[in-house]
């Protein structure tokens, strides 16, 4: 079986996902690179209860490689993703409080400093259909400078990394941070770190983590 390790992967990190509250039933949509291949979760599956055989691969472009089952209709906003950052792995959720911030705003401001593991201000993607091209170049348009992830208007979020765990983690604090935004939202209008105080945290040495370099 092609990238059998990472189509496992691909399934534990499913589990994972349901398992934290990031995704319910079949929303959300989990991917992996190595070289010009992507294994994908299928579409319509859902995500904790998908074997290594129901992940589909394909090429770079999009071409079938290897399964049965369609790949996620979110496949072309991976692949345009894929080929705009280097990334090795997207976690795309319709987390709850993602989804909200993604509804109301069109950034998450930092209010906090972790929000420089993401990059920094994580911007709103311009509204589109779901599985469109349309969709696709608007996230790859909010991930542009060295983001690592994006919310999706009145959709979700999207996150990624050198790895399966490292997207996985991003898209975890991405929705963290969203939920401290909202609950602060409730209780007062929040401070929100100026660029003076987040660069004093860049100097410390906090940023998103390295990737190799052959990726
Ligand atoms: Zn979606």
């Amino acid at each position: 079986m092609v990238l059998e390790y990472e189509r496992s992967a691909l399934c534990e990190v499913g589990r994972r996902m349901a398992g934290t509250g990031l995704v319910t039933g079949a929303a959300g949509n989990v991917s992996v690179r190595v070289g010009d291949l992507v294994a994908v979760t299928p579409g319509g599956v859902m995500l904790d209860r998908m074997t290594p055989a129901d992940c589909p691969v394909v090429d770079v472009r999009g071409g079938p490689v290897e399964g049965a089952r369609a790949p996620s209709s979110e496949t072309p906003m991976h692949l345009a993703i894929y080929e705009a950052t280097g990334a090795a792995a997207i976690v795309h959720t319709h987390s709850t409080y993602g989804t909200v911030v993604a509804s109301t705003m069109d950034e998450l401001p930092p209010i906090h400093y972790n929000t420089l593991l993401l990059g920094g201000v994580v911007r709103v993607a311009e509204y589109a259909t779901y599985g469109t091209p349309e969709l696709a170049a608007s996230v790859r348009a909010a991930m542009a400078g060295g983001k690592r992830a994006a919310l999706l208007a009145n959709h979700g979020g999207v996150a990624i990394g050198g790895d399966l765990d490292e997207a996985f983690e991003n898209a975890r604090l991405l929705e963290w941070l969203c939920g401290v935004y909202v609950r602060a939202r409730t209780i007062g209008e929040p401070r929100i770190l100026t660029e003076e105080q987040l660069t004093a945290v860049v100097e410390r040495g906090l940023a998103p983590a390295e990737w190799p370099a052959d990726l």
